[in-house]
């Protein structure tokens, strides 16, 4: 597959650096307060003119990914199509580096980018506010696979308020070797906190002020994630990828969203390739990837001088 068969668009990943978790609400969902932190780790979407919807998909994770109508990118393209009253007829190639049921939206980023892939390829200049639209009936994660960058989210975590940011942030990722599934992530949180009162979930004004200033020192004291526990509790091995981290000298490592990735906040590229280095050879995780952040959202990759969009029609 080449760029120059149709439009390509990248999105990148999500860590949460703050994810505060409240009671569940009537529809069944938790109320959330989230701080999303787009990171460079990217999947591409490539839309092809095709008779009908169909899906593939390349990468490390390609068998675990669903190539039929429940692949949340073609889902994003069926409620673009049936917006403008035509049919979804595009052929989507996911190439993912986002681990599958990482904790790191890469169906969301997917969604998205398939969103404006198809957006792009149907020439339809969609408003950026009907597009957010579609992403929040899509998936809590996907309003911000789409914007990028920092985020606060609420409700489900799908109501966003961009956050400003300076600099940038280094981090290492560890990969799991098997992922973990957000239900029953959210469904061990509710056992273990059976019979406790739920506090309105609230994120301390140290971390927005931390990503406003740059300071990573002051982001890694305060770095939150409700959902930790939960992630240890049914994955206990991810115990040793902290402390493998730690030690090597990261100033702070939590569980991405519901994990099972593990982000660890490092002070420039330097360190993270120490600590990227330290991981591989613990063998406590499948690969570690060495990101920045912020990212931008999802954007048309361009395609090769004299192949556009004209000669793919
Ligand atoms: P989040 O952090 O948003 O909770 P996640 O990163 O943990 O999600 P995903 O990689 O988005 O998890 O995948 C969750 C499940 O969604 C997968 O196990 C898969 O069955 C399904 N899925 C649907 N579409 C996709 C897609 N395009 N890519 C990956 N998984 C998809």
């Amino acid at each position: 597959m080449t760029r120059c068969d149709g439009v390509t668009v990248h999105a990148p990943a999500k860590i949460n650096v703050g994810l505060a978790v409240g009671a569940v609400r009537s529809d069944g969902f938790h109320e959330l307060t989230s701080v999303f932190l787009a990171v460079s780790l990217y999947d591409e979407v490539t839309a092809t003119p095709a008779r009908a919807l169909t899906v593939t998909c390349e990468g490390p994770d390609a068998d675990k990914v669903p190539l039929d109508q429940t692949n949340l990118a073609a889902h994003a393209a069926e409620l673009l199509a049936t917006l403008h009253n035509l049919p979804p007829n595009v052929h989507l190639h996911i190439a993912k580096n986002i681990p599958v049921a990482g904790g790191m939206a890469g169906g969301s980023a997917n969604a998205a980018a398939a969103l404006l892939a198809c957006d792009a390829l149907w020439r339809l200049g969609t408003p950026r506010e009907d597009l957010l639209t579609i992403c929040a009936d899509l998936g809590s994660d996907v309003p911000f696979s789409l914007i990028g960058g920092a985020a606060l989210g609420t409700g489900r975590g799908e109501k966003l308020t961009e956050l400003p940011i300076a600099g940038a942030f280094h981090w290492v990722l560890a990969i799991a070797h098997e992922g973990l599934s957000t239900p029953v992530v959210f469904r061990e949180f509710d056992r273990l906190a059976q019979g406790t009162r739920m506090p309105p979930p609230t994120i301390p004004q140290t971390l927005t002020h931390a990503l406003a200033a740059g300071d990573a020192t002051t982001l890694a004291s305060a770095l939150r994630n409700d959902l930790q526990p939960a992630a240890l509790s049914l994955r206990p091995s991810l115990a040793a990828t902290l402390a493998v981290g730690t030690e090597a000298g990261a100033l702070a490592a939590l569980v991405s969203g519901s994990g099972p990735t593990i982000a660890f906040l490092v002070t420039d590229a330097k360190a993270a390739a120490v600590i990227a280095a330290a991981l591989t050879t613990s063998g406590t995780c499948r690969t570690a990837r060495v990101v920045t952040a912020p990212a931008q959202g999802a954007s048309v990759l361009p395609t090769p001088l004299g192949q556009g969009l004209g000669t793919a029609l």
